[in-house]
């Protein structure tokens, strides 16, 4: 996966991180495996962390820092942290003509803990969305790691899968079949797992958009990118998830689907290219 030299990137879609010289938090530290795998069984490219994050009680984030020497996909050559808000201008670019009433979301990178309207978070809950600030949180370090520990490759292609599902969400929540995964049912056929699986969906679908534009910033999206996206869904897969934290696999517990599953979706966006194809409230055969 390569950027387009020419093409421009929304300095706006992304605040915080290096890209924009400020935003960096506080020190809170990364726990080790064991505890990152427990928070992790709950909130893997999760939705608003909710009640463990201390509830909605938290104030809407304000950092304003854009990263304003992000200007074309040259620049992710000069400074990688420009990748982020390459990777929202073409999820802007796709969800702006797929979706009657669209309004864009924005990134904020931290680092270490973050004020948001869902409550305040650390980096051990993963790259997030929250509905009550429309935006995607992502410590954009602690992703590597959890890729690893999750058992595969940092790569551009799993970063931007992971960008992509938390778009997913935001149109969810403009949509709003966001608020059904709210009823605290957990299991492979919930409607939590729906809400999860159709954001797999959805990041499939902008990846087949993204590599047949012509026009947008990313470019060259091959063979091994698609495997290394695939391969993200399965690691992020809660029975994957499970046996890696020592546990039996439970499917009651599953929040966000099984491996099976999230491939399955995943592949069913890229297949189609069609968001109309990712209604996973319409059948009960989900791919486990
Ligand atoms: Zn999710």
């Amino acid at each position: 996966m390569d950027f387009k030299q020419d093409a421009q990137i929304d300095t706006g879609s992304v605040v915080g991180g290096g890209g924009g010289g400020g935003g960096r938090g506080g020190g809170i530290a990364v726990g080790g495996i064991g505890g990152i795998i427990m928070v992790i069984l709950a909130l893997v490219l999760g939705l608003n962390p909710g009640d463990l994050l201390g509830g909605g009680s938290g104030q809407p984030d304000t950092q304003q820092t854009s990263n304003a020497q992000c200007r074309t996909g040259a620049d992710v050559e000069k400074n990688p942290d420009c990748r982020w808000p390459a990777y929202m201008t073409s999820l802007g670019q796709y969800w702006s003509q797929a979706l009657n009433g669209f309004q864009p979301t924005t990134m904020r990178i931290f680092s270490g803990g973050v004020q948001t309207a869902c409550g305040t978070a650390n980096s051990q809950v993963g790259p997030f969305y929250c509905p009550g600030d429309q935006k995607i949180y992502i410590d954009d370090d602690f992703v590597g790691q959890l890729l690893q520990q999750l058992g595969t490759q940092q790569s551009t292609a799993a970063e931007a899968y992971i960008v992509a599902h938390e778009y997913g969400h935001h149109i969810q929540n403009l949509t709003g079949v966001l608020a059904r995964s709210q009823d605290g049912q957990t299991g492979p056929l919930s409607n939590g797992v729906r809400v999860e699986l159709q954001a797999d969906c959805y990041a499939g679908v902008w990846f087949k958009w993204a590599a047949q534009n012509p026009d947008d910033v990313i470019d060259n999206i091959t063979q091994d990118d698609l495997a290394r996206i695939v391969d993200a869904a399965r690691v992020v897969g809660d029975d994957h998830i499970q046996k890696q934290s020592g546990g039996g696999v439970n499917p009651d517990g599953w929040t966000h689907g099984s491996s099976a599953q999230r491939k399955f979706w995943v592949s069913k966006g890229f297949n189609s290219g069609d968001p109309n194809q990712c209604d996973t409230f319409s059948t009960d055969d989900l791919g486990a």
